[in-house]
């Protein structure tokens, strides 16, 4: 039996994106679209031509947040052409492919991992510095093709999003061993809607220390420090972010949201 062809062509593809990372949680509602969404937007204000793909298929909300609903992806000789939000950052969600925002993809995994590789195989996104990959919560059909799929052409690792609560980070846990498993290594980790941040005024901000949810157990430096993982930083529980993402307002290329995933950033770039 010869190579795999979707294999062979995945890799051709992806000859010309230099990095690629993974964004990945254990549980749904963390925060892991909106720090993705950050975190290639904080890349692209960098000048590095970034692509940003999301492989959620039963709730892709990476369009709703970046307001690219209704959007198409268009086709060309070379490929699919992915939605551009800034003239460096291309953006591909299976959200483009569905007409009806509101009605249910019920895919089986063969199915599921088929329209993945496609997009990994057809998607035409040029020279890139970093693919950043916005997966599904879990350990299952998406996470094991994204990492299978991209495995000859390496994947730099995958960066962990969890809020403070010992409900999500059990599960992170489990996020952890699955990286170790399958041979990805874990960038580290970031703590979503740690604290509340509140506007003082319309331009100054502040941190509060009041704590959102019960980080008792100590949060996800400890669970970093337990696991052998690193901790990338803190994100705050932020109303305005929130408002952006519901008005679909990519105002995440603003200071404030870049600065938001700025340990999780410079631990990227350094590496
Ligand atoms: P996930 O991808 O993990 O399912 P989302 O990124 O979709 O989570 O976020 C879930 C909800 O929480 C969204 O409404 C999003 O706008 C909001 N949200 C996420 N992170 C923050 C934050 N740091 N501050 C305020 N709202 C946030």
């Amino acid at each position: 039996k010869g190579p795999d062809p979707d294999l062979v062509a995945i890799v051709e593809r992806m000859a010309t994106v230099k990095h690629k990372i993974l964004v990945l949680s254990g549980k749904g509602g963390v925060g892991k679209s909106t720090f993705s969404a950050q975190l290639a937007f904080a890349l692209a204000a960098r000048d590095f031509e970034v692509g940003l793909l999301d492989i959620d298929i039963c709730g892709p909300s990476i369009p709703k947040m970046l307001g690219l609903e209704g959007r198409e992806i268009r086709r060309s000789n070379c490929g699919w052409i992915p939605v551009y939000v800034e003239s460096n950052l291309g953006v591909i969600s299976i959200g483009f492919t569905i007409p009806n925002p509101d009605e249910a993809v019920i895919w089986r995994g063969p199915r599921k991992t088929g329209l993945i590789k496609q997009f990994l195989r057809d998607v035409d996104w040029g020279e890139l510095d970093f693919l950043v990959v916005d997966a599904p919560p879990g350990t299952s059909d998406e996470q094991i093709t994204i990492v299978q799929s991209l495995e000859a052409t390496g994947i730099d690792g995958a960066v962990i999003v969890t809020t403070p609560q010992q409900v999500s980070l059990i599960d992170v846990r489990k996020e952890v061993s699955f990286c170790k498993k399958v041979g990805v290594e874990v960038l580290g980790v970031v703590e979503n809607m740690s604290g509340l941040s509140q506007p003082l005024s319309e331009f100054k901000f502040t941190r509060m220390t009041e704590t959102v949810f019960d980080a008792s157990g100590g949060g996800a430096a400890k669970m970093c420090n337990d696991m052998g993982v690193p901790f990338l930083g803190k994100v705050p529980l932020d109303p305005q972010l929130c408002k952006a993402a519901e008005d679909g307002r990519s105002c995440f290329s603003d200071d404030k949201c870049r600065r938001a995933s700025a340990p999780a950033l410079k631990m990227i770039i350094e590496k």
